[in-house]
C-alpha cells in the first residue's frame, strides 16, 4: 500500500477523500471546478517565483516511476547540489506500507548528515494565508522521511505562502501530531468501506469527488444536506438516532430544544429547514415582512481583487418601473479604482430615494471602506448605506428554502435563474482580470462583466421572488408557498 502526503494532506480535511483517492478510478472523478483551475494556476505561479530564487536539478525518471525518481533524488542529495525540485522521498517502514512524499523543493543547509557535512529541508507551497493543520501536518511528514533518509532531522519545516512568506514549522509540535494522524489515515486506507459521507460546503466545494458524494447524501437522505446541520451538530442528532432529513422534518422542536444543547431557535430552524428540503417548497420561519418597494430600484454587485486590494468593478442594474438597465464601472487598471468608484456614487446619488439591494455584507463593508479611502463626506456614505438592504441576511432571517446552502447561486437556481457562464465564480471573475491585465485581450473584460451582471439580474429575481412571497404570505398567513 501507497500511503502519499497528498492522502495525509486531505484526511485532515475529510477522512472520505484518501479512501476515494485511493480506491477510484479517472472514469468516476468528474473533474476541476473553475476555482481548483485557479488554485492549480496559482500554486504554479507562486512556485515558478519560488525556483526562480534557486539552482535547482530534478530527477529525470517519469514523475509516475516514483521508485526511479526516488533513487535518483537520494543521487542529487548525495552529490550535495544546492536544491532539488520535484524530489521524491520514500520509506518503506514494514512489508507492504510504503510512504511517499514529493515537497515542492528541497534545499541544501549546512549541518552534517549521512551525505557529509549538508543536509537537505523541505519547502511546500501552499495557497492559505496562514500555516493550516494539514500544511503543517504534511510539512512533518516530508521532514520525517527526510530524517530517516539522511539521518539527521532538519531543524524546522518550511512552508512557503502567498506573499510570498516562508513559514518555520515546530518540528516539535509537529511531528507527534503528525504521526497519529498517519496511524489513523492508514486504517482508512486499510479498510474495505468508505468513511461516512459528510457534505460540508467549505471544504466539499473543492473536491473532485462533490458529485458523487453528493449522489450518496442524496440517495442516503444525509443530515449534511440540511443547511445548519454541522459535524458537531450531526453527532449530537445521531446519538438521538436521528440520521435522515425525514427523521429531522418530523421531530418536535421542544423535544429537541430538551435533548439537544443547540437552543429551541436553532432546533426549531433546523427541524423547518428539514421540512422545507422534504417538501419541495419554502417556508415561512414566522411573519414575513415586505421589503422596501420604490419606482426605482437598484440592484448592486462587487468585484475585487483581494490581491492587488482593487475593487475593479461596481455591477448596478437599475430597475425603474420593472424596466432593468445594467450599469458596469470597470477599473481597466487597478489605479483606476477611484474613479469607478466615484462614477458608482454618483450614479446612486442620482435616485435618491431607491433602495439598494445586495446579497452578503461585502458590498457594505467596501462602500465603507472605500468612501475613507478617497475620502468621499461621511454623510454622503452614511446615506448610501442607509439604503442598503442585505437580501441574504433578509432571507436567512425570514424563510427557509429548499436549498442545500443559502449562498446566491443555489438560492437563484432553485428559482430557475440561469447564468450565462455556468460555471463561474467570484475566483474566476479575479482569474479573468488578472488574464485581462497581462493580456489584455478584452475578452476577459467582456466575460466577468456578463458574470457580474448576472449577480446583479439573480439579485432582481430573488427580490421580485421574496416580493411574491411576502404578497402570498399575507393573503394567506398559513399557506406554504412554493417555488
Ligand atoms: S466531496 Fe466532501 S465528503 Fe466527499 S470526499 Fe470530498 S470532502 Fe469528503
Amino acid at each position: 500500500m501507497l500511503i502519499t502526503g497528498d492522502h495525509l494532506f486531505y484526511y485532515y480535511r475529510c477522512p472520505r477523500r484518501p479512501f476515494l483517492d485511493a480506491q477510484g478510478t479517472a472514469a468516476h472523478n468528474p473533474g476541476e471546478s473553475p476555482l481548483h483551475e485557479k488554485l492549480n494556476r496559482d500554486h504554479h505561479d507562486l512556485r515558478t517565483q519560488l525556483l526562480r530564487d534557486y539552482a535547482w536539478q530534478a530527477p529525470q525518471a517519469d514523475p509516475q516511476d516514483w521508485a526511479a525518481a526516488h533513487t535518483q533524488t537520494l543521487a542529487l542529495m548525495a552529490q550535495g547540489v544546492a536544491a532539488i525540485h520535484r524530489g521524491v522521498l520514500t520509506l518503506t517502514p514494514a512489508p507492504g506500507i510504503t510512504y511517499l512524499g514529493r515537497p515542492d523543493l528541497l534545499v541544501r543547509r549546512p549541518g552534517a548528515s549521512r551525505w557529509g557535512n549538508w543536509h537537505y529541508q523541505a519547502v511546500d507551497i501552499r495557497l492559505g494565508q496562514r500555516p493550516k493543520p494539514e500544511y503543517q501536518g504534511v510539512a512533518a511528514f516530508h521532514a520525517w522521511l527526510l530524517s530517516e533518509l539522511q539521518d539527521t532531522w532538519p531543524t524546522t519545516g518550511l512552508l512557503w505562502l502567498p506573499g510570498p512568506r516562508s513559514v518555520r514549522v515546530r518540528l516539535a509540535d509537529a511531528v507527534p501530531a503528525m504521526h497519529k494522524t498517519l496511524v489513523a489515515c492508514t486504517a482508512i486506507l486499510q479498510a474495505e468501506q468508505a468513511p461516512e459521507v459528510f457534505i460540508s460546503r467549505s471544504r466539499c466545494q473543492l473536491c473532485p469527488w462533490l458529485g458523487d458524494c453528493s449522489q450518496v447524501a442524496q440517495a442516503q437522505q444525509h443530515l449534511s444536506l440540511v443547511p445548519g446541520v454541522t459535524a458537531l451538530r450531526y453527532a449530537e442528532l445521531r446519538q438521538l438516532g436521528i440520521a435522515t432529513i425525514p427523521q429531522l422534518a418530523s421531530q418536535s422542536p421542544h423535544y429537541l430544544d430538551h435533548q439537544t444543547s443547540f437552543g429551541l431557535a436553532t432546533v426549531t430552524r433546523l427541524v423547518r429547514q428539514a421540512q422545507a428540503i422534504q417538501r419541495g417548497h419554502a417556508l415561512p420561519l414566522g411573519p414575513f415582512p415586505a421589503l422596501p418597494q420604490e419606482p426605482v430600484e437598484l440592484f448592486f454587485d462587487i468585484e475585487a481583487e483581494p490581491h492587488l486590494d482593487c475593487v475593479y468593478l461596481h455591477g448596478v442594474l437599475v430597475v425603474k418601473a420593472g424596466r432593468p438597465a445594467f450599469h458596469g464601472f470597470l477599473a481597466p487598471h487597478p489605479q483606476g479604482e477611484g474613479e469607478v468608484w466615484q462614477q458608482f456614487v454618483d450614479l446612486v446619488l442620482t435616485y435618491p430615494a431607491a433602495p439598494i439591494f445586495h446579497f452578503c455584507p461585502f458590498e457594505t463593508q467596501t462602500i465603507q471602506r472605500l468612501g475613507d479611502r478617497y475620502g468621499t463626506p461621511r454623510l454622503k456614505v452614511q446615506a448610501i448605506l442607509n439604503r442598503c438592504v442585505d437580501l441574504h441576511a433578509w432571507v436567512t432571517r425570514h424563510v427557509v428554502l429548499p436549498v442545500d446552502n443559502y449562498s446566491l447561486k443555489a438560492i437563484a437556481r432553485w428559482l430557475g435563474f440561469r447564468w450565462r457562464h455556468p460555471r463561474a465564480d467570484g475566483a474566476q471573475s479575479i482569474w479573468w482580470y488578472n488574464q485581462w491585465l497581462s493580456s489584455q485581450n478584452p475578452s476577459y473584460l467582456e466575460a466577468l462583466q456578463v458574470y457580474n451582471e448576472d449577480d446583479c439580474q439573480a439579485t432582481y429575481r430573488l427580490k421580485t421572488w421574496l416580493d411574491d412571497f411576502h404578497q402570498a404570505t399575507a393573503q394567506s398567513p398559513l399557506q406554504e408557498e412554493s417555488g
